[in-house]
């Protein structure tokens, strides 16, 4: 059996809600735009989903808008900002996700906007008085800083950005993809405008997941078409996979203490063995301090094995399934590794973990790793 600790990238889905889901393929297949029966079973369904998703973050239902994941929630939400609220300055970070910072650079070189970034520590840790400082000279911007980063975990406190950006009147989105479904977000209490979740980072389908925008904020459509979702997102919804994203995030919330509790465990064995068995091992970013991190993610710089095809092509050997950093840009330089500091003699592996691991997994990855050192060695 293969091990997989790539859970940052995606996770396996769960068989409840893949259960949960096969009716809306095989019986209730009805259009929701449907005016008759079947359509109206359909609309319903999605209608409930959207409610139980608003009752768990306490948010509207009507600020929950469904959407193909957390690419077009990121886009959705900063294209609202510039083109709905009339956004034309963006404070942000070297860490986020491209979904973000591709959508942000190539606003900035058509000249719709221009862009900030928030100076960092060499673990990734933000300024917050250098973003006091950058709204004291351009109040009414849109503040686009994500909740954890996908490569080293680093936890950002949207609570604190939230009230800054209120203070100052900008608009916050946050990317809430490797979040949501792994802590609690009270929408009522934070002041966010804009979030993203994708139901396949929290044991949902690919393909589905949802932007929250807060009521009043104006929205400017980005797939243009039918009057799907409130007019602001065209096309015929994919209601499976949002009975899919539902559920996942019911069970989710369900065992949400014990699963922090589980999997935090696991990654903190991680750390303990690899200090402890092997020398030269370092933690990139945060990613070692379980206060300030995810705890779904350790971002490791091991020894290199020192020939062409590196670490996680010697893991993938011994049936590891582990990751050099964000999935989408597999092969290319991190840019998250690149802004902090790293040593580059080493390899860097991000190890991502599920409630589905197991310590013994996790000795097994130690057992060999220490493996393919002696082999090299020998
Ligand atoms: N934002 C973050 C932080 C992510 O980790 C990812 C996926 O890896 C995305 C956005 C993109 O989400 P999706 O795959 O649903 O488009």
């Amino acid at each position: 059996m293969r091990i997989y600790l790539d859970n940052a990238a995606t996770t396996p889905i769960d068989t409840e809600v893949f259960n949960a889901m096969t009716p809306y393929l095989l019986n209730y297949f009805g259009n929701p735009s449907s005016l008759h029966q079947q359509g109206r079973e359909a609309r319903k369904a999605i209608e409930d989903c959207r409610a139980s998703i608003a009752e768990l973050l306490n948010a509207s239902p009507e600020e929950i808008i469904f959407i193909s994941g957390g690419t077009e929630a990121d886009n959705t939400a900063i294209f609202s900002a510039v083109y709905g609220e009339g956004i034309k300055h963006v404070i942000t970070t070297r860490f986020e996700h491209h979904a973000v910072l591709h959508t942000l650079e190539s606003l900035q070189a058509k000249g719709v906007i221009t862009v900030s970034f928030i100076k960092h520590d060499d673990k990734g840790l933000l300024d917050i008085a250098h973003l006091i400082e950058l709204l004291q000279e351009s109040p009414r911007s849109l503040v686009s800083v994500m909740h954890a980063n996908n490569e080293i975990g680093n936890l950002n406190d949207i609570e604190i950005i939230g009230e800054l950006c209120e203070r100052y009147n900008a608009l916050f989105h946050t990317d809430t993809v490797q979040t949501i479904g792994h802590y609690r977000h009270d929408l009522q209490k934070l002041k966010i405008h804009f979030l993203a979740a994708s139901a396949h980072k929290f044991h949902g389908p690919k393909g589905v997941g949802f932007l929250f925008c807060r009521k009043g904020v104006k929205l400017s459509q980005l797939i243009h078409g039918g009057g799907q979702e409130g007019r602001l997102r065209a096309g015929t919804e994919n209601i499976h996979g949002i009975v899919g994203l539902t559920k996942a995030l019911q069970i989710a919330y369900r065992h949400l203490n014990k699963h922090q509790q589980y999997i935090q465990s696991l990654k903190s064995y991680m750390i303990e063995r690899l200090i402890s068995e092997v020398p030269g091992v370092i933690f990139n970013g945060n990613s070692a301090n379980n206060n300030g991190s995810l705890y779904t993610v350790l971002n490791v710089g091991l020894p290199s094995v020192g020939y062409s095809r590196g670490l996680l092509e010697c893991f993938d050997e011994h049936g590891i399934s582990v990751s050099g950093g964000s999935a989408c840009s597999s092969g290319a330089a991190s840019h998250v590794l690149q802004a902090i500091l790293t040593d580059v003699t080493k390899d860097n592996i991000r190890f991502s973990f599920s409630k589905l691991n197991t310590r013994a997994e996790i000795d097994k990855v130690i057992d060999a790793l220490i493996n393919i050192y002696q082999t090299i060695a020998a």
